[in-house]
């Protein structure tokens, strides 16, 4: 388990200097039914658009048990499918599914693929959970958390030829959730219901968060279940977007989308940490949540971590890098430019403070990975 709570989605940090990107786009669609009292993930849902691949796994998280997979084609059966051990790459909270057949690579792979399946999970009201993380599908008794890669809380096509993930998909789909206040998924904007029809032709990776909190919007970026009351909101989105402001300009390349900041509570006792999944940022921890970042003691540190996270759209989202080192390069890349920003936006007193301990523009190892920086530790 620990070993889990340490390990980096290389989810961000999986990029190609060779054409090794994600060639096709799937497209998921279907219905997902969501009990944030009774910890359940109900899904019947079509995974169309497929690359012709020989040799796949298909990942979903270890808690959800299959009812069937089909071909998504009218009329058709069950189909039998086998569970690999072999999955060395994944994280650990996933199961490597295939469909066995009589081809070369002894797998089938429909274009189309229907899955339906259910999860339940423990709510934790009470952090007694030994340890959290971001590939946890985490119901903390308020809301569901799970990122859309780690988790794999949807089918995750792999690639087992190339080593890549199809975790970006386009989507249809009908969320309901009969005790949540606001359904959000990566993609879309949030839904304050307890029903949400959602769609985009914008590949995402399916972040999701849904239950009783509230969203605010300022200036088109939302800040979901914060702490802050609107005025520090919109003082933080300030401060926000002129990281935004600073990548955009000393790159020359656009910092596209509207940005949704998450702040949520473990369930667990010891655990806090900043992750990105774009254009997502998700603050978990039992310290102030967004008001952190406006402390005057505590702020400007804080801050430092969500550069990082914010620079991570540069190296992780426009560009990856899938190689043995494709983690190393992209965090190194966003801890640079973490730096560049703690020095001409945040404090030069704490550029000059982590300059020391890390050296001149390098990441000090151990902080390079996105879902376990430490807020307090
Ligand atoms: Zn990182």
């Amino acid at each position: 388990m620990l070993l889990r709570a340490f390990i980096y989605p290389l989810s961000l940090c999986v990029l190609s200097f060779v054409s090794y990107s994600q060639d096709t786009i799937p497209h998921v669609k279907g219905n997902i039914t969501i009990s944030i009292k009774k910890g359940t993930i109900d899904c019947d849902l079509v995974i169309s658009n497929m690359p012709r691949l020989q040799d796949y796994y298909l990942r979903l998280n270890a808690g959800m048990n299959i009812q069937f997979i089909k071909n998504a084609e009218p009329g058709m059966q069950p189909l039998n499918y086998e569970r690999s051990p072999y999955d060395s790459l994944s994280s650990g909270e996933s199961l490597a599914y295939y469909i066995s057949s009589w081809s070369a690579s002894g797998k089938y792979l429909p274009r189309s693929i229907r899955f339906k399946y259910t999860g339940m999970y423990p709510v934790i009201t009470d952090s007694s959970s030994a340890v959290d993380w971001r590939g946890n599908i985490a119901f903390n008794g308020k809301t569901l958390r799970a990122d859309g890669i780690q988790s794999a809380w949807c089918p995750i096509l792999y690639d087992i030829k190339t080593d890549t993930r199809y975790e970006n998909v386009t989507y249809d789909l009908d969320i309901s959730c009969a005790d949540c206040q606001v359904i959000y998924l990566n993609g879309s904007e949030p839904v304050s219901g307890t029903r949400a029809k959602l769609s985009t032709k914008t590949a995402q990776d399916l972040t999701l968060f849904a239950g009783d909190y509230k969203a605010t919007s300022i200036n088109g970026h939302y800040f979901l279940n914060p702490d802050a009351n609107e005025k520090e909101l919109t003082e933080l989105e300030k401060t926000l977007h002129s990281f935004q402001d600073y990548l955009e300009k000393k790159s020359g390349i656009p910092y596209k989308g509207k940005m949704v900041y998450i702040q949520t509570t473990p369930v667990s006792k010891n655990n806090s940490w900043l992750f990105v999944s774009y254009p997502s940022i998700v603050k978990v921890g039992w310290d102030a949540g967004m008001k952190s970042f406006l402390s005057k003691t505590e702020g400007p540190e804080f801050l430092f971590y969500m550069t990082h996270e914010i620079a991570h759209y540069y190296f992780g989202r426009i560009r990856s890098f899938n190689a043995e080192i494709g983690d190393m390069i992209s965090e190194g890349f966003a801890e640079f430019l973490a730096l560049q920003m703690t020095r001409q936006l945040i404090s030069k007193d704490l550029y000059e403070e982590k300059n020391e301990i890390q050296g001149p523009g390098v990441a000090k190892p151990e902080s390079g990975t996105c879902c376990r920086h430490p807020l307090k530790s």
